[in-house]
């Protein structure tokens, strides 16, 4: 007998945008939050920089949406750039309420300390040390577990969205909830909420190198894809131009503070590369970085490049980054006296689910937030610090807006997951041979230079994959590494056609065929609800 949870509103995901819509809700909501693993894990966790927010008094609102639009390419949506900007001081406020602590400025005149990074023309980087997400992540998680009202879920993993159209064949789309796997327990669960939302992260694992865990697959989008949601601009992933290059070092990276120390660029046989592509080298915008590195590695067929900071002292790394310095020593490279072993690496999807500026999807009663979702504040590339942002403010305006909903009840005839006619999978190579699979040829030929011929090579070798993931899907009990792999197929298939469509370039996405920007271009990729297989 499949169990069947029954809240007033299910949040998938259990990062910044997911914690703080609940923590919203719950006093006016039975409130279900699932995590398919550890709860605290996901992007959220491993936030470093910081949250944009004008605070400073030579800054204003209007130079804050003056740098997110001039970084979004012109595909930015200005009245949610405004939106978002003109939220960002109530939304630290109350982070400030929650107990997360940011980095003084001093201690006499209790001002915060703001950092300036790339894009923005002040500083307007509020800050937890250089552990910022950590500190937001688990003070909301800690909050989230004290109340009575919200119920955490952790290693339950959504599967798919139950829809009235697919599952009650009805004419109009309504969202009832969501199947889930309880991974522990290996079994199937029916969670029922008249309202659901996705807030489920990004999908950076599509590609063999990323800065992002291992939860970040994107798993929201594809279900949100299949129930019936238009997903746009997934073309504009953002690469971060320097992640350690070890075959045991997971999504670690290397900050951008190196290079404005001094570190150089190197290639293998010691040559500096960064002068022939940028006036400005090492400290060029990071994705011409990004491009740079990608562009030397494929023409030399090497692995990685590196990164060269010996020219300072063993005392200044290591006080100046000592969390780097004791990282890469663990795997065996002493920066001190030898440089870093470096790659480009997935770090942000800028597109998603497309939304309202409440978070509305096109499917009634189904919300998305957070980097899952596309809400029109990043455009073609995002700010630095604008998507911590993004999750605090349209968590509280999804809040808003589920408030206002009428109450209504659930039909009584939903089915449960179905599992009579599929049978355990006798081995598993054939899923991790795949997942191998798609994330390398997503890194050749969808990555940070692409052409037409070479999106065209990948598309052809997903159709095969897809097929191969279809016929496992339907015949085996489905596995926490089955889900992921199916929804990394459809995420590919998301990216792999929008760089098709945009036949120019812009922002993060940059092909060899139409490299320069075409004012006829100038709007989102938009791909329809995926049909049926
Ligand atoms: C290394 C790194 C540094 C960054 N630094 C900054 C920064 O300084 N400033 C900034 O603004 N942004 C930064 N970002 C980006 C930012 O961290 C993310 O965009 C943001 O945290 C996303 O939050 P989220 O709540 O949408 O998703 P996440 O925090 O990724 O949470 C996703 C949640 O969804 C769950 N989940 C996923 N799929 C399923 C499923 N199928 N079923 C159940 N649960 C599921 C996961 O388990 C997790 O709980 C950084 C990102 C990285 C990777």
């Amino acid at each position: 007998m499949t169990t069947t949870h029954h809240f007033d509103l299910l949040i998938i995901g259990s990062g910044t945008a997911g914690l703080t819509l609940a923590l919203k809700m719950a006093d006016q909501a039975r409130v279900a939050v699932l995590s398919k693993s550890q709860l605290e894990e996901g992007a959220s966790l491993y936030a470093q920089g910081g949250i944009s927010v004008v605070l400073d008094k030579a800054d204003s609102l209007q130079s804050h949406i003056d740098d997110t639009l001039r970084a979004g390419g012109g595909l930015c949506d200005e009245e949610v750039v405004r939106f978002t900007v003109e939220h960002a001081r109530e939304s630290i406020e109350w982070l400030i309420e929650q107990g997360v602590s940011f980095t003084r400025d001093d201690m006499i005149t209790e001002t915060y300390h703001l950092t300036q990074e790339g894009g923005h023309s002040h500083r307007r980087v509020i800050h937890s040390a250089d552990a910022t997400g950590r500190a937001v992540e688990t003070t909301l998680l800690d909050k989230a577990k004290a109340h009575p009202n919200i119920s955490l879920f952790p290693y339950h993993i959504g599967i798919d969205l139950i829809t009235t159209r697919k599952h009650l064949a009805t004419e109009q789309n309504s969202c009832l909830g969501c199947y889930v796997l309880d991974i522990k327990k290996d079994q199937p669960k029916t969670f029922l909420a008249p309202v659901t939302v996705l807030a489920t992260g990004g999908a950076g694992k599509v590609y063999l190198y990323t800065s992002n865990p291992d939860v970040s697959t994107g798993d929201g989008i594809a279900m949100g894809w299949r129930a019936g949601c238009r997903i746009a601009n997934m073309e504009f992933i953002q690469f971060h131009p320097t992640c350690l290059f070890h075959p045991k070092a997971k999504s670690f990276l290397i900050s951008e503070a190196l290079r404005g120390e001094g570190a150089t660029l190197k290639l293998a046989d010691g040559t500096r590369f960064m002068p022939a592509f940028h006036p400005q080298a090492e400290l060029a915008p990071r994705d011409i970085v990004a491009r740079a590195i990608d562009h030397e590695m494929k023409r030399l067929g090497q692995d990685c490049v590196y990164l060269d900071i010996t020219h300072q002292s063993k005392e200044f790394i290591t006080s100046h980054f000592p969390t780097i310095y004791k990282r890469c020593l663990k795997f065996g490279v002493d920066m001190a006296k030898e440089p870093i072993p470096v790659v480009p690496a997935a770090h942000y999807t800028c597109g998603g689910i497309m939304t309202d500026m409440r978070g509305r999807t096109d499917i009634d009663g189904l919300y998305a937030i957070g980097e899952t979702a596309h809400t029109g504040l990043h455009g073609a590339n995002r700010m630095a610090s604008n998507s911590l942002l993004e999750c605090l403010v349209f968590a509280d305006a999804a809040a808003n807006d589920i408030k206002k909903r009428p109450k209504t009840s659930l039909p009584a005839d939903i089915p449960h997951w179905d599992e009579s006619r599929v049978h355990p999978a006798k081995e598993a190579v054939a899923i991790s041979h795949n997942w191998d699979e798609l994330r390398r040829f997503m890194w050749d030929y969808v990555g940070i230079v692409r052409t037409t011929q070479r999106l065209n090579r990948a598309r052809q070798r997903l159709s095969l994959l897809q097929q191969e993931i279809d016929e496992f899907y339907s015949q085996h009990h489905i596995s926490n590494d089955l889900l992921e792999l199916r929804n990394l197929a459809d995420v590919a298939e998301l990216i792999i056609e929008s760089a098709l469509q945009r036949k120019e370039s812009r922002g993060l996405h940059y092909t060899l065929d139409f490299p320069e920007t075409s004012e006829k271009s100038a709007q989102n990729t938009i791909i329809a609800e995926k049909k049926p297989t």
